[in-house]
């Protein structure tokens, strides 16, 4: 019994230790089986994977090393991989690995190093640890993959993300990123000031237009070249695309040729607007494109950073509205915006809303005033003119508005509006009251309005709409109109002559078509414009231009029209010259429709329709 308590624990011990040697031999075993692993895995890994001392001794290398970074592991054994580390990123490395050490956990970092062939090389490296029998950690496993063209693919996609392709500027995402900043400094620091310039390329179409879309495209590099070597170091230029999208409306203001200049630190007026007439003289010189000489010229717009910009937009905003100004004072030249611009602006803006609102609200009217022959005083036709009836300022004119609605587009719907108005009203005089001598119509026509492709169409749908025939309608445009595109003029014209509608030229003898450009366009007739007739009285000059203007017309076999007669004595005297036919308020004011009714009613109507407006 006692023997068997002796031989009961011996017996328990020898399979303790029997137990414990079989132990000790599978986790050799293991242990084997796991540094073979480890073997296979880091030998044929595309990662380069080290182990390394806690003193940073180099312990192992995978051969991706060797792919990698061009050492072979014994070249390797003899370089610091200290060293070879970006001088930059040395601290990080050391940092994240005394980190791992002291904590055993390893974290994800980037750094760059040294290719054998001097190049940088970007890796990712992720590193953990191995502890001792202590339990305190021994060595790190670090695995590293290269990740340099992903970097660079990384790094291209963000410079086209904020550089124009074509010249290789920054775009205007950047530059609105570096305004967004100035406009913060100078919010926490009024002392910093900055200057905003948007520089735009004059008649840049005509570039296009004559020499082709490629040439265009030289011109933009070489004027941004130019820009650039303006500026100083910490300025920005950017160009403009036109192929914004539409979370960029505001700055899709930046047109293709347009660059944006952002001068940091100049807070000056006189600073900015001398590095804006430096742009421009430098844009001046002229250079060659496909061996033609080119001369190019840029209107500039300045803004300057000031307390009362909400945001960064209001900077941009400013700017713009000074080059529209520089544009419209005949471009090649520097404005710099000021309060009255400002006022001007906002109030332009306030006008384009109310335009929109006054679409919704439905408060267009259309008026009639009646042309006449100037012997008979016979209506050969009514002009319809557009009235604003306003809920509190009552009848606007046009000249108050017609500017505002053309620049913002709004007047395209409104013509059309009118047109339709217009067309309705006649039709509806021809069949129910002068279905004996129906009337004619005559609608002016915008530069926007001519220029959209819709128009013929537009207008087609429209008669056919309504029912009116095309020899009642005339358009009115002006001679500026007419002159801006010829070509365009030319084929528009012609369309509409085929169709059948009759075509004046208002405001005529004031702008600057060019006789040869008149020649071309198909049109019926001419209206004198009323400067002219008024003029005609007192300035010898004028009478002279008026006379030519008849002469002319005769020549080229075209009806004349004079417009704002206000006296007996001018009626007089443009009968003497030989007009036909006038428009004033001599005869009547513009009408609405039914005063018009009443007009078209009291007049005496002789059999047939004739002159010019009615041909
Ligand atoms: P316009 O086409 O040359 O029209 C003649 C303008 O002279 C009209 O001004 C008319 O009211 C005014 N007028 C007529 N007789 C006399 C006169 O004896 N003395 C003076 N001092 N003025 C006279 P309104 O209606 O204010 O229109 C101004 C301009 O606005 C028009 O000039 C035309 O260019 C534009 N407009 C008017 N309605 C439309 C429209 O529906 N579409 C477009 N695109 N433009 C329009
Ligand atoms: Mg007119
Ligand atoms: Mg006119």
């Amino acid at each position: 019994m006692l023997l068997q308590w002796f031989w009961m624990p011996l017996g328990a011990l020898t399979i303790l230790v029997i137990y414990q040697q079989c132990q000790i031999y599978w986790i050799h075993r293991a242990s084997r089986k796991r540094e073979e692993l480890f073997q296979i895995v880091t030998e044929n890994a595309a990662d380069m994977i080290a182990l390394v001392d806690v003193k940073g001794r180099r312990l192992y290398n995978s051969p991706a090393y060797k792919r990698i970074l061009g050492y072979s592991a014994a070249e390797l054994g003899e370089t610091s991989a200290f060293e070879q580390i970006h001088p930059d990123d040395r601290f990080q490395v050391l940092e994240a690995a005394r980190e791992a050490r002291e904590t055993g956990v390893g974290k994800r970092l980037e750094y760059r190093i040294k290719h054998k062939d001097g190049s940088w090389r970007v890796l990712e490296s992720l590193a953990s640890t191995i502890r001792d029998a202590r339990g305190e950690v021994a060595k790190l496993v670090i695995v590293n993959r290269d990740i340099t063209e992903r970097k660079r693919a990384e790094m291209q996609l963000e410079h086209n993300l904020f550089h124009d392709p074509l010249t290789g500027l920054p775009n205007r995402r950047l530059v609105l990123d570096r305004l967004q900043r100035a406009f913060v400094r100078t919010r926490r620091d009024a002392g910093h000031q900055y200057s905003l310039l948007l520089a735009n390329l004059d008649h840049f179409k005509v570039f296009n237009e004559t020499m082709g879309t490629g040439a265009g495209d030289h011109v933009l590099q070489e004027i941004g070249r130019r820009i650039g070597a303006c500026l100083r170091q910490d300025d920005t230029i950017a160009r403009g695309a036109s192929n914004s999208s539409s979370a960029e409306a505001l700055l899709s203001r930046l047109g293709g040729d347009e660059f944006a200049i952002l001068l940091d630190s100049v807070g000056d007026p006189s600073d900015a607007l001398r590095v804006a007439k430096r742009i421009q003289e430098a844009v001046a010189e002229p250079f060659f494109v496909d061996s033609k000489e080119v001369r190019a010229s840029m209107s500039i717009g300045i803004a300057l950073s000031a307390l009362v910009h909400e945001k960064p937009e209001d900077v941009l905003k400013d700017a713009d509205v000074a080059m529209r100004r520089a544009k419209a004072l005949g471009g090649s030249r520097c404005e710099v915006f000021d309060e009255a611009m400002h006022t001007r602006a906002v109030g332009r803006l306030r006008l384009e809303a109310d335009l929109r609102a006054a679409i919704a609200e439905r408060q267009f009217r259309v008026h009639y005033q009646p042309v006449v022959q100037l012997d008979t005083r016979r209506i050969v036709s009514l002009e319809a003119l557009l009235r604003w009836e306003h809920p509190t300022q009552g009848l606007i004119s046009p000249y108050r508005f017609i500017e505002a609605a053309e620049d913002s587009g709004i007047l395209v719907s409104i013509g059309h509006w009118l047109m339709l108005q217009a067309c309705r009203q006649s039709r509806e005089w021809e069949v129910n009251h002068f279905s004996e001598q129906p009337v004619n119509i005559t609608v002016n026509v915008s530069a926007r309005q001519f220029a959209d492709a819709r128009l013929a169409s537009d207008i087609q749908d429209t008669l056919r709409q309504t029912g009116v025939d095309p020899a009642r309608l005339q358009l009115e445009m002006t001679e500026s109109v007419a002159a801006a595109d010829p070509k365009l003029t030319i084929t528009v014209l012609s369309h509409l002559k085929h169709m059948g509608i009759g075509v004046i030229l208002d405001d005529f003898g004031i702008g600057s078509a060019s006789l040869r450009g008149l020649w071309q366009f198909p049109v019926d007739a001419l209206k004198i414009d009323r400067s002219l007739v008024r003029e005609m009285q007192t300035d010898r000059s004028a009478s002279d231009v008026v006379e030519l203007i008849i002469t002319l017309a005769h020549k080229m076999n075209l009806k004349l029209i004079a417009e704002g007669i206000e006296t007996p004595r001018q009626v007089e005297r443009l009968r003497e010259l030989g007009c036909e036919l006038g428009q004033g308020y001599y005869f009547s004011q513009p009408l609405d429709a039914k005063a018009a009714q009443q007009f078209l009613r009291q007049q005496v109507a002789p059999p047939s329709a004739s002159g010019a407006a009615s041909r």
